[in-house]
């Protein structure tokens, strides 16, 4: 990757931009695959590996001795004409013991290794970037579902900002692109400011973070006013809610204020998302499993015979895990979770893509609640959070979640109202206690 630049007078996306550069988060070039030393790798504990028409046409081709045999027992043909439309024309059949069947005694590809990189099917040879278009403009990411992608993301203290880059050759060839904004030029312009702004809520530090993400809320419930209606407003009439909220800045102690004032409700917050516990154990990671195991014998004191009748005990024993253990780590460390949030909107193009802005939004505020829950549960069983442990619950919970979205739509039926859904109807998991 090529010398980057700052993007120019701003984090802003601009569209003037050449076409031939890419704008990604300034942590994006620091990513380098750790392989061999990983301690979740995407080659184990099955994965779906898609493979594209030209690897698959490569991979019937292939004389190699150690290949051949191995590429025809493991290779499968995708039998849906629907996902051979979508470019799936097969995928690899992994291990009873859940291992990519091309992983070596050293851990290492064997495809890699004998045929090179390009031999690798796009699925393999981009993860954990992420190509995106939005507009004109073309754009890199991370998925924090990968342990060194979610350490470069997570662990930066400055704020991210999004600088500018020459194209990856190798990535361009192979066409990839995994979501995209369009639009006319008035539109995504507009949209960009719109994100431009989502970023400078997120990255507010003189107020809490659960105070940015209500900001988060009530914007996009200004522009998005209507479920049944078009996304957003039109471009003059979001411009114009853009820069009411802009002014906001000005007054932090009233964004917080207004944060103060929401209730929260924390035998909930803990109920439903303890409740997803039996979901998430569903084909979780060695790695996921610890973090879970950590996390119910902290939250129930390692006494595993603690019943739902001490609920006002359990509740206070959260309340002294969370001040003694979970609250020192993120005092000094409160722009981990800020970081996530940040790459989330980078990495998926949010709110934009992949859904309703409600859910999307929903979404995230359920993501970040059960982060939090998950790490005060944490925290009380190590007496105290590290970067390391941090980063292991986050990253391998994006690995169980990235691919399933179930639980998410579970956690709404549960939460929200199906009739009249609202943007400040799950604001109360917002509150940490
Ligand atoms: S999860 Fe990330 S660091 Fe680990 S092997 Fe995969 S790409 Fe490399």
């Amino acid at each position: 990757m090529a010398k980057k630049r700052p993007a120019k007078g701003s984090r802003a996306v601009k569209q003037s931009v050449v076409r031939e550069q890419v704008v990604q988060p300034d942590y994006y070039a620091k990513f380098r695959c750790i392989g061999g030393e990983c301690e979740d790798s995407c080659c184990r504990f099955a994965w779906r590996v898609d493979i594209d028409r030209a690897t698959w046409q490569r991979y019937q081709a292939c004389q190699s001795e150690t290949l051949k045999p191995l590429l025809q027992e493991f290779i499968q043909p995708e039998p849906s004409p629907d996902l051979r439309r979508l470019g799936k024309f097969a995928t690899v059949k992994f291990l009873p013991n859940q291992d990519c069947p091309f992983l070596n005694a050293d851990m290492l590809c064997m495809i890699h290794k004998e045929l090179g990189e390009e031999a690798l099917c796009n699925t393999c040879a981009a993860y954990p970037r992420v190509v995106n278009r939005f507009g004109q403009q073309g754009e890199y990411g991370l998925a924090v579902s990968c342990p060194e992608a979610a350490r470069v993301a997570l662990l930066h203290p400055e704020p991210t900002v999004l600088v500018v880059g020459d194209v990856d050759g190798a990535l361009a060839r192979r066409g990839i692109m995994n979501f995209t904004v369009d639009g006319g030029a008035r539109n995504v312009s507009v949209m960009n400011q719109l994100r431009v702004l989502i970023l400078r809520v997120l990255q507010w530090r003189n107020v809490s973070l659960g105070a940015r993400m209500m900001l988060l809320g009530s914007l996009l419930n200004e522009v998005s006013p209507s479920q049944g209606g078009p996304r957003f407003r039109d471009a003059a009439g979001m411009t114009s809610v853009l820069d009411t909220y802009a002014t906001l800045f000005a007054d932090p102690g009233y964004v917080e204020a207004e944060f103060e004032q929401l209730p929260g409700n924390l035998p909930r917050k803990l109920q439903y998302t303890t409740g997803f516990l039996a979901d998430f154990l569903t084909g979780a990671t060695p790695r996921f499993q610890e973090c879970l195991t950590a996390f119910a014998s902290g939250l129930l004191n390692g006494n595993a015979n603690e019943t739902a009748g001490s609920m006002a005990a359990l509740m206070a024993h959260y309340e002294r895990i969370y001040d003694d253990f979970y609250l020192p780590y993120f005092r000094e460390k409160s722009y981990v979770l800020e970081n996530y949030l940040v790459n989330e909107v980078l990495y998926g193009l949010f709110p934009f893509v992949r859904g309703s802005v409600i859910e999307l939004y929903r979404a995230m505020v359920f993501n970040l609640a059960i982060i939090q829950v998950m790490l005060v549960g944490i925290a009380g069983h190590y007496k105290g959070l590290t970067d390391e442990r941090a980063i292991q619950f986050i990253q391998s919970f994006a690995r169980r979640s990235a691919h399933n979205d179930s639980y998410i739509r579970e956690l709404t039926e549960a939460i929200a109202s199906k009739d009249e859904p609202s943007f400040v109807e799950v604001m109360w998991m917002l509150k940490e206690r």
